[in-house]
């Protein structure tokens, strides 16, 4: 059933070659409760490894989450309810809920990583969250091996994170989600980013359809992000800053270019793109790894750098960014 000393360089974005002392794929529940019940003493639940930072071998065992299927589970006038296992493909998923011409996904196509790891961190992209469309997962209690189901409210999103990134961090293996869709009427988000302009250069000039979001969307994000197949990377390495509007007018008086979004009445986000690129970090290489020319937030493998590499890179603009701002940036990829 397990396999020994596995390589896990096809199974991480960042292509780090560390092995994994024991693996398996499950493909079904009932293997994977069956490999639970060996009572694995370390445990690494792994997804599409996009967004995972390896430093060392893999002590113990790691399921490589294969659970496939999708399916209709309810139909309304308004709305439609659909149920995918968490080992399909989250971009592949997006393309699938499109072509039943299903609303509330557009906006984060071509995300990397597998459909299970998607309410961890709550992904979002161009001004829509998976909370968004999210009705319930169900997840396998690692203690019990019973599978509870989680509802929007239980899983408590935020941004980039959940329950299972935080007070349940290590304790679940989500299995499925549940999605809530819109037949027709669909709330399209258009205004963030560059959606707009690409719009027009698809030659979209008024009333955009979901597949014109989507097509705009996965446009910009192929101009914009280095492709995991081709440089190593976990695409944004850092989570944005939320300050308070007390510490944002201090660092406004000093850097009185800082871009800012309000997030609440007291709070602000400050792009961290913005400070490392500010930082002078933006395109500086160290040998076979660096910080992306385009990107700033995002750090590279050009290949043959290991995750130790990375993680003091990552030190490194942490301590800058402290000593620059006063900013504790906090990392958004799980390093192990
Ligand atoms: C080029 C690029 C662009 C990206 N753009 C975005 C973006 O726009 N927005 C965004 O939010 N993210 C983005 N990401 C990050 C990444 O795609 C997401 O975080 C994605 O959800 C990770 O999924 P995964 O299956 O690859 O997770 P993995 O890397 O396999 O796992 C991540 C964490 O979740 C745990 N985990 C894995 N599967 C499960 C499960 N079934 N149940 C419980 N825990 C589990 C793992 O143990 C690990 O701690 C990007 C990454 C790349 C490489």
């Amino acid at each position: 059933m397990f396999q020994k000393q596995v390589s896990l360089k096809p199974y991480n974005s960042f292509g780090m070659d560390v092995k994994a002392e024991r693996f398996v794929s499950a493909e079904n529940l009932e293997d994977l409760v069956s490999v639970l019940e060996t009572n694995p003493s370390k445990l690494l639940v792994l997804g599409g490894g996009s967004n995972l930072l390896l430093t060392k071998d893999v002590k113990g065992l790691v399921v490589h989450i294969n659970l496939k299927g999708i399916e209709i589970c309810e139909r309304n006038n308004e709305t439609t309810l659909v149920k995918a296992a968490a080992g399909e493909n989250w971009h592949d998923f997006v393309l699938w809920t499109l072509n039943q011409n299903l609303g509330g996904l557009e906006n984060l196509a071509l995300i990397p990583g597998n459909v299970g790891t998607a309410p961890v961190q709550n992904i979002g992209a161009y001004g829509v969250e998976l909370k968004d469309s999210f009705v319930n997962c169900e997840a396998l209690n690692l203690k019990t091996l019973e599978i509870e189901t989680f509802s929007n409210a239980d899983c408590k999103f935020d941004y980039r994170n959940s329950v299972f990134k935080s007070q349940y961090k290590g304790q679940y293996i989500i299995t499925a989600v549940c999605f809530a869709l819109t037949n027709s009427n669909h709330i399209l988000k258009t205004s963030y980013g560059a959606i707009q302009s690409e719009l027009k250069k698809n030659g979209v000039h008024n009333n955009p359809n979901i597949h014109d979001i989507s097509k705009a969307v996965i446009g910009i994000r192929q101009s914009k992000l280095p492709d995991p197949k081709k440089l190593g990377n976990s695409g944004s390495f850092f989570k944005n800053p939320v300050v308070t509007k007390k510490i944002f007018k201090k660092l406004h008086n000093q850097f009185p270019d800082i871009p800012h979004y309000t997030v609440s009445e007291n709070k602000l986000k400050i792009p961290a793109a913005w400070l490392i690129e500010t930082a002078g970090f933006k395109g500086k290489t160290f040998g076979n790894y660096g910080v992306h020319k385009h990107q700033a937030l995002v750090l590279v493998n050009y290949g043959g750098a290991s995750g130790k590499d990375l993680l003091r890179l990552s030190k490194l603009i942490q301590k800058t960014i402290k000593t620059i701002f006063g900013i504790e940036l906090e990392s958004e990829v799980n390093v192990l």
